[in-house]
């Protein structure tokens, strides 16, 4: 796969050592098992798969490019370029300013955007909309896009099966920049609906045997549903996408649980489901899929607590954290500083959406350990701090060189 010229800082020796020789070792990528690593009584439990994924490194080179090409012009990007806000923080301090939020709100003024000015769409790509906006403001959208060519993977797919007649389901968050993006493509070529969860999708299956009267859908899914949908002849031919950065086992569950409504209400054999149901199971993100199944690979193994790095707002980390939740006390933390000392903790619980620190959080027994992974927008120079720090809180500090200097030697 391509390499890219990412900034040095936000690579880290200890973790580029790592992965160079697990990847030497396992050219095919077929050991989702973890790394471990001691750091005197400390016990870390590295997962197979973490960090920044190809669409998150091509947009941080194109951004850095933008920067250096273009001395004396503002700079903007549409919204966050990734979910990372040391790296945004990063993109800001070097002048680039965000027109809109993550939920696309407007942070400026539409108008005083210039064709003198270079705007950058992010990893997530954009809606046809907005790129209708720049070019009629005379701003090439491609000149630096750094849409993911995973992204631009599902908008192909949504279009070619809404191009055969099928209705696009999407699986995704109705108000992430990347869904918004593939429901504007999608709908370029058919009608198109986003559910958000299993049980959204089973709302969704009510409506496509008619167990729900057809009027109470557009309350349902209120702005998750193309312009023009009618309930009564638009979800008798469906296909399922997802946002890339989606739980994979929840949307190949929810792909094969419309696939069997619609097999079930048609009374179709099994060889004729495509009649009215197309497979789309390459809409995945390997990324997505390579991270989450190294988090399966790393719980095989026993720990004490797990540590998730990320930004707070980054979907594919908050999946992670999700898995981790299953088996075992779970810390979803931004970056070392998180790890206030070795009682206290501050983390983000996400089914509260709040920040909040958390007492004792360590348990006394020795050895100690600790199951570690990041998101895919989250630089590996992060976890390498997050693991100094580990080992400075709990009286292991003079382990790390060494450590490093172990994985270093060839
Ligand atoms: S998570 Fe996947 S789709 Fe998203 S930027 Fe990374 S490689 Fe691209």
């Amino acid at each position: 796969m391509k390499s890219f010229n990412v900034p040095v800082h936000y690579r880290s020796p200890l973790v580029t050592a790592i992965k160079q020789k697990r990847k030497a070792d396992d050219k095919m990528k077929r050991d989702f098992t973890p790394t471990f690593l001691q750091l005197g009584d400390l016990h870390i439990i590295l997962a197979r798969h973490f960090g920044f994924c190809y669409g998150v490194e091509n947009a941080i080179e194109i951004a850095f490019k933008a920067v250096a090409e273009n001395p004396g012009k503002r700079i903007f990007l549409l919204s966050e370029m990734i979910h990372n806000p040391g790296v945004n923080a990063d993109l800001q301090a070097l002048g680039i300013r965000f027109i809109m939020d993550t939920k696309g709100n407007m942070l400026m003024r539409w108008e005083d955007i210039t064709n003198n000015d270079v705007v950058i769409i992010p990893a997530f790509g954009t809606t046809l909309e907005m790129e209708a906006l720049l070019k009629a403001k005379g701003i090439d959208p491609t000149h630096y896009e750094t849409t993911c060519p995973f992204v631009e993977k599902v908008w192909n797919r949504a279009g070619k099966i809404g191009d055969e007649g099928y209705t696009i389901v999407i699986h995704g968050k109705p108000g992430h920049e990347e869904t918004r993006a593939t429901f504007s493509h999608s709908q370029a070529h058919t009608h198109t609906v986003v559910v958000k969860d299993m049980a959204q999708s089973e709302v969704l299956a009510k409506y496509i045997t008619g167990e729900l009267p057809q009027e109470q859908f557009y309350a349902d899914f209120n702005g998750q549903y193309s312009a023009g949908f009618d309930v009564a002849k638009d979800l008798q031919c469906i296909g399922v996408v997802n946002q890339t950065t989606m739980l994979a086992s929840e949307t190949q569950a929810i792909a094969d649980y419309l696939k069997q409504v619609i097999v079930n209400h048609y009374q179709l054999s099994f060889d004729r489901y495509g009649e009215r149901f197309a497979d789309t199971r390459d809409t995945l993100c390997y990324a997505t899929n390579d991270n989450q199944t190294a988090v399966a690979g790393m719980l095989e193994s026993e720990a004490d607590i797990a540590l998730v790095i990320g930004g707070y707002n980054s979907s594919n980390t908050s999946h992670l954290v999700e898995l981790c939740e299953l088996k075992l006390p779970t810390y979803f933390i931004n970056d070392e500083h998180c790890l206030i000392s070795a009682t206290t903790i501050r983390h983000f619980d996400m089914h509260t959406h709040t920040e909040m620190e958390t007492e004792n959080f360590m348990p006394a027994n020795r050895p100690l350990r600790i199951m570690i992974t990041s998101g895919a927008s989250c630089p590996d120079a992060l976890v390498e701090r997050v693991l100094v720090r580990l080992a400075a809180i709990t009286g292991n500090d003079n382990t790390i060189d060494s450590l490093t200097a172990d994985w270093e030697r060839p």
